[in-house]
C-alpha cells in the first residue's frame, strides 16, 4: 500500500475494539472523527472535510500544524540524534530549549527539568518541593496546599491536587493523597482581591504553614478545573504568604504559558515570581510531548543538601533531543514576539463576537482573556452531541462540563476565527434547556 493510502484510511472498527481514548470506556464507544493531515489551521478528515482547530489540540499548538520552521528543525534533528538517553550524556538540543526557558522566565528560575508531559512536570514540582524541606530541616513539611476547582494532571499525586469534588478523589481512595485545599479564587480577572479571597487565605496559612511544603496553582486561569479567570491581586497575597510562612510556591503554566493569556507566562499579570515553574502543553508547539519543572538556586541548593543529596527523578525518555528541537523552534517563533499582537487581536474579536451570548437562556456567563474565549452554559453540556454538531458546521470545537471554549492557534485569521465563534453561539442557542448528568472534572 502506498503511503498516501494508508494515511487516508481509518480502521475505525479497531480503533473501537482495541484503543482508548482519554476518558472514554471500551465498552460503550463515542464517535472518534479520523485526522488524516494538519496544516495552518485546519484539520483534514478521511472524509475529506476540513475543521478549523478551535482547541490547538488541547492547547497546546500555538503556531498551527505543519509549521515550516519547526518542521525542518525536527526533520533535521531526527536525522542526526532522535533519542539517546540522558544519564551521563547531554546533547545540545537541551541546552538550546533550557537556556530558552531560563531566558524566557523570571530571573529566579535557573534549574531546568526536562519531563516527558505536563503530569510528570507537576509529580517533579512536588517532589522538588518535598526533597528542599527535608534538606532545610524541615521534614514535617510534606502536605500540599492549593485552591478548589484545579486541575493539574491525572497521575496520582498531580490528582491529589486536582479540584477534590469534581476531581478523580473519592473513586481512588486512599491511594490519592489528602491534601489542604482553600476555596477558589472568587476575584474575577479585573477586580482586585477581595475581602472573602483574602481571609480564606490567611486562615489557611494561619492552620496549616508549619505542614506545608508547597501551595501548588494555576496562575489567572483555571483551565480543565473550570475555565475561570481571576484576580492577579490573588496571586500577589498568595506570594506574600508563601514567603511569610515559608511556603514554596509552585506556578503550573502548562495551559498558560507562552502567551496564551496575554503575557508571555501568566505570572507576570501579578509581577511575581514563582519558587518552582511546570510548563508543558504549547512547549514544543504542539508537536510532541515534552514538558518542564523550573525551579530557583535555592530549592536546588535545599534539594542537594536533602538526604538523598540529588533529585530522584530521571524517566527514560528525559530531555529527549527531537522534543528538546521541537521546543527550541518553537520558542524561537515566539521569541520574535509576534504572539503578542496576534493574541490581542484574537483577545479583541473574542471579545465582539462572542458578548451577544449572555443573552440567551442557556448562557451563564460569557469570558474572554487573551486566546481563550469561553461560554459558560447553565447545564453541564452533552460533549458528543455538540461535538458533532460543531463537526457539521466545519469546526473543531470540544466543550466539556458546562464550558464551550475557543483556544485557537495565535496564527488563527480573522475570518476563521469568526467562523468558530459563529459556530459556538449556534451550538449554545440549540442547547436543550434540561440538564443532563455531570461528568467528571477533566479536559476530555
Ligand atoms: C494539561 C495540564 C496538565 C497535565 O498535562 P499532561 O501533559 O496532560 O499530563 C497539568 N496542568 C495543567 C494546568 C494542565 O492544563
Amino acid at each position: 500500500m502506498a503511503l498516501s493510502d494508508q494515511k487516508t484510511t481509518i480502521d475505525y472498527a479497531f480503533d473501537e475494539q482495541h484503543i482508548w481514548h482519554p476518558y472514554t470506556s471500551m465498552t460503550q464507544s463515542l464517535p472518534v472523527y479520523g485526522v488524516v493531515s494538519a496544516q495552518g489551521c485546519e484539520l483534514t478528515l478521511d472524509s475529506g472535510k476540513i475543521l478549523i482547530d478551535g482547541t490547538s489540540s488541547w492547547w497546546s499548538c500555538v503556531h498551527g500544524y505543519s509549521h515550516p520552521t519547526i518542521l525542518a528543525a525536527m526533520q533535521q534533528q531526527l536525522s542526526q540524534l532522535s533519542h539517546v538517553m540522558f544519564g551521563g550524556i547531554t546533547h545540545q538540543p537541551a541546552i538550546e530549549a533550557s537556556k530558552r526557558l531560563v531566558q524566557m522566565t523570571s530571573d529566579n528560575l535557573t534549574k531546568v527539568f526536562l519531563a516527558d508531559s505536563g503530569s510528570i512536570a507537576v509529580e517533579v514540582a512536588l517532589k522538588m518541593a518535598l526533597q528542599y524541606w527535608q534538606g532545610r530541616d524541615q521534614p514535617q513539611k510534606q502536605r500540599i496546599m492549593t485552591v478548589k476547582s484545579g486541575y493539574h494532571g491525572d497521575t496520582f499525586a498531580a490528582m491529589s491536587v486536582c479540584d477534590p469534588d469534581g476531581g478523580m478523589h473519592t473513586m481512588f481512595g486512599n491511594n490519592v493523597t489528602k491534601q489542604v485545599f482553600i476555596p477558589a479564587p472568587t476575584s474575577k480577572f479585573n477586580e482586585p482581591l477581595n475581602q472573602t479571597d483574602t481571609l480564606a487565605l490567611e486562615a489557611a496559612f494561619i492552620q496549616y504553614h508549619q505542614d506545608i511544603a508547597a501551595v501548588i496553582i494555576e496562575p489567572i486561569m483555571q483551565g480543565a478545573g473550570g475555565m475561570w479567570f481571576y484576580s492577579p491581586g490573588y496571586l500577589v497575597k498568595l506570594r506574600q504568604l508563601c514567603d511569610q510562612y515559608h511556603v514554596l510556591l509552585i506556578l503550573d503554566e502548562i495551559a498558560t504559558g507562552f502567551g496564551r493569556t496575554g503575557t508571555l507566562f501568566a505570572y507576570e499579570h501579578a509581577n511575581i515570581e514563582a519558587d518552582i515553574l511546570c510548563v508543558g502543553k504549547a512547549l514544543t508547539g504542539g508537536y510532541i510531548s515534552l514538558a518542564a519543572t523550573l525551579c530557583s538556586d535555592e530549592v536546588a541548593n535545599g534539594i542537594s543538601d536533602s538526604p538523598a543529596g540529588v533529585f530522584m527523578h530521571g524517566p527514560t525518555f528525559m530531555g529527549n533531543p527531537l522534543a528538546c528541537a521541537a521546543a527550541t523552534a518553537s520558542l524561537d517563533l515566539l521569541l520574535k514576539g509576534e504572539w503578542q499582537q496576534q493574541v490581542e487581536n484574537i483577545e479583541f474579536q473574542l471579545k465582539q463576537e462572542l458578548a451577544s451570548a449572555i443573552d440567551l437562556p442557556q448562557v451563564n456567563d460569557v469570558r474572554v482573556l487573551g486566546a481563550v474565549g469561553v461560554i459558560e452554559m447553565v447545564n453541564t453540556v452533552n460533549t458528543a452531541e455538540l461535538q458533532q454538531a460543531f463537526v457539521d458546521l466545519g469546526v473543531w470545537v470540544r466543550p466539556f462540563n458546562k464550558y464551550i471554549y475557543l483556544m485557537p492557534p495565535y496564527t488563527i485569521s480573522a475570518k476563521q476565527l469568526s467562523k468558530l465563534t459563529a459556530a459556538m453561539l449556534t451550538v449554545a442557542k440549540g442547547i436543550d434547556t434540561t440538564p443532563v448528568t455531570a461528568q467528571f472534572i477533566s479536559h476530555g
